[in-house]
Parts: structure tokens; sequence; C-alpha cells
């Protein structure tokens, strides 16, 4: 199954998205009608509130007077909490409910308007943002749906803003035009991207390996990486020591292979093969093999680790999974320290990885390419350490 959480402020087109990917086939669960259904008439969640807040926030039919119950519960902060307090647990059972029910190889979409007020994007395979901007939202809330055009603009401006969305958004969807041109969007998003991602994630199957070719460096890359991060810390729990952005594209600046190479730490090796069924349901399935660093050629006995590889076929993800048991996991961090701190440095990396990426590009073999680079990996590790002892730099 694969948990797709969509987003967006009101009137940016999150129904017409949804909508579009029902068609596909997706399971929807939509957060507003789950919290309209969890308080009408004969329900325990309507009860609780008429208690916490009297008779008269009922129409006269029975239902909920809205208006009225909203009067009551924004006038203070307690008062809010107290609603929140009974209608939030109901609209997260029956979330849970409905996932739940959802067949194994479904493609769930979690139509949720507060996935990021409510810091719930970690939970997701896959985040999905529709964005308009705010004049032609409100347009089309005053237009289309007929609302005033005081109300939309107060809505609008309660909600989360751009930066706090692009920061969990993994695909952006600009609906600022043409619908056709959002639909078109999410066709292709479905096809290439959504339908083989669950599938990885059901049959545990990393998505396929990356021939080595050096793109420019990428600014979003740390911002991409830190929400792969809230995903295994999500996901890895207590066990979990810290969660690091590694390797080339974490040095910003530095061109690199356009994957995100990330480094969780935990307290033993034994620990991290308990993490492989947690991580795999994450979308991070185990890379089945031996895996072990070799970060010096002095004849030091290979260092082993686990890797897991994300399953989302448009974004590379590796995951090294690493103990204090070895000395593997300080080293990643100083490389990365000191090369941020080394441009000269980062430019004779890039040279080198630029000229080993050529010289592979006709064979594709990742492995020579990796061979190749950890020579001057291993001679840096050297330079870094005396920059480490200088500057007392620690982990
Ligand atoms: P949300 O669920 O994000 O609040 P909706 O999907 O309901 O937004 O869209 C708001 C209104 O705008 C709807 O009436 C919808 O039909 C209309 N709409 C959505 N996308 C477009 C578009 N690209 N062009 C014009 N109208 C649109």
């Amino acid at each position: 199954m694969l948990r797709v959480g969509l987003t967006g402020g009101i009137g940016a087109g999150k129904s017409t998205v949804a909508n579009r990917l029902a068609e596909h086939g997706a399971v929807l669960v939509d957060s507003d009608r789950i919290a309209r259904e969890v308080v009408e008439p004969g329900t325990p969640g309507l009860a609780a509130i008429v208690e916490a807040f009297g008779q008269d926030v009922l129409a006269e039919d029975g239902s909920l007077n809205r208006p009225a119950l909203a009067a009551k519960a924004f006038a203070d902060e307690e008062s809010r909490r107290r609603l929140n307090g009974i209608v939030h647990p109901l609209v997260g059972a029956r979330t849970a409910e409905l996932m739940a029910e959802a067949a194994p190889d479904a493609v769930v979409v979690h139509d949720i308007p507060l996935l990021v007020e409510g810091n719930l994007a970690p939970a997701y395979h896959l985040v999905v943002i529709v964005d308009a901007p705010v004049e032609v939202r409100v347009r089309r809330l005053v237009e289309v749906r007929g609302m005033a055009e005081e109300d939309a603009r107060a809505r609008i401006r309660a909600q989360a803003g751009d930066a706090a969305r692009r920061a969990v958004a993994d695909v952006w969807l600009d609906n600022g035009g043409a619908q056709d041109i959002v639909l078109a969007e999410v066709d292709a998003l479905w096809a290439d991207r959504l339908v083989p991602f669950e599938a990885n994630v059901r049959l545990r199957r990393p998505r396929a390996p990356m021939s080595p070719v050096i793109a420019p460096c990428d600014p979003t890359w740390p911002m991409q990486a830190e929400r792969q991060l809230a995903r295994l810390r999500q996901a890895g729990g207590d066990r979990l020591l810290r969660a690091d952005h590694i390797g080339s594209t974490s040095v910003p600046g530095l061109p690199a292979k356009d994957v995100l190479d990330l480094q969780i730490l935990v307290p033993t090796l034994v620990d991290a093969d308990a993490l492989a069924g947690p991580l795999g349901d994450a979308g991070f399935p185990l890379l089945e093999g031996e895996w072990a660093d070799t970060p010096k050629d002095d004849g030091t006995a290979p260092w082993p680790k686990r890797l897991h590889v994300g399953a989302d076929p448009e974004r590379a993800v590796n995951v090294h999974v690493r103990s204090p048991e070895t000395p593997a996991w300080r080293l990643a961090l100083l490389f990365r320290d000191w090369l941020r701190a080394h441009p000269q440095e980062q430019d004779a990396y890039a040279e080198l990885k630029q000229q080993l990426a050529s010289k592979h590009a006709a064979d594709g073999r990742v492995e020579g390419y990796a061979e190749e680079k950890q020579g001057w990996v291993r001679s840096a590790f050297d330079r870094a350490e005396v920059w480490a002892a200088q500057n007392s730099w620690t982990p």
C-alpha cells in the first residue's frame, strides 16, 4: 500500500486533483468528510460536543449548528482545545480504520487540509501539494463556490504559508492555469510515479540503480533530504541515535550524482536488522547483500552496515544504517563537514568525479566508479582528520 498525503490551500484545487486520482483507481480518504461524519446526528462525537458546549449548538433538526458551535468553541483557547480534544481523536480513529480497510495494493490518497499545519508529512510515502496564486484562489472561491470575498481571504490567511508547504512537498502541482494542464500532470504522476512506487513498497523492491551521471548542485537537495530523514526518524523511532544527510548532495555547491545519501545510526547492527521491516514499510526497502565500508586499505577488516534504498522511482535515496560498533558513521560526518569547509577540496573532488563518470559512462558500471573514487576519498580522510584535530571537531 502506498500512502499519499494530498494538501494545498483552500481553492487551490485539491478536490480536483483528488477526484482525478480516484478515477485512476486511488482510494480516497477525505478528511473534511470524515470530520463531518464523526459529528452526524446519533454519533458519540455529537453527544460529546453537546455535553461540552450545551444543547444550543444543535439546530432544530438535531444536527450540529456549526456557526453556533464556532461562536462558542473559538471564543477562547481553552474551548478550542476542548473541541479539538473531542473531534481530533475521532477523526484519527476513523482515518486509521479507512486506511486499514484499503487493499494491500491500494494507492491511498489522504486529502487533508491541515497536513502541513499538523506536521503530518512524515507519515506519508509521498506528499503532493496543489497550489495556485492567492488571487486565483479567491476568484474561484467567490465565483465558483459562492463564498464571500472577505471570508475567502480570511481562510487563506489562516492556513500555512508557501515556505512551510514547499518544505514538505515531494510533488508540487501548480494549478494556476487551465484545469487540463494540472490534470495531465496528475495523469503522469499516477502512471510514472504512484503506480510503480506502490508496487516497489509492497514487494520491498528498491528502485532501479542509477547510472553514474554527475548533475550540477541542486540547492533543494538539503531540503529534500530533510523530508526523507523525517520519514526515517518516524519509522526508526527510539532505536535511532541520529539521522543525517551525508555524501556529496549534503555539500552545498558540489556537483553530484542525484542521489540523497542518508545515514541513520543505531546502537548495534542487531537494531539495524530489527528496523528492516519498519524501514521497508516507510518506503525504504532493504537492499539484500553483505554491505561494508572499507575506508582504509591497510588490512583493517571491513566495517559492516546495512543498506536500504528508497522505493520512489523518481527520487533516488540510499540509507546507510550504521552503528557506533565501527567508526564509519563518524567518518561519513567528518568527510561532509570537512568538504563543506574546504572549497578547493570540493573542486578537486568534483573534477575527479566528473572524470570517473565520463570514463564509466560507456560501461555503465557504478561499481567501477565507486572503487576508483575511494582512493581519493581515503587520502582525503587523512587530511580531514588533521583538520578535525586542529578544530576540535566532533560529530
Ligand atoms: P480545494 O479542494 O483545494 O479547496 P477545489 O478542487 O474544490 O479546491 O477547487 C476550487 C474550485 O475551483 C472548484 O470549484 C473547482 O472546480 C475550481 N477549479 C479547480 N481547478 C481549476 C482550474 N485549473 N481552473 C479553474 N477552476 C478550477
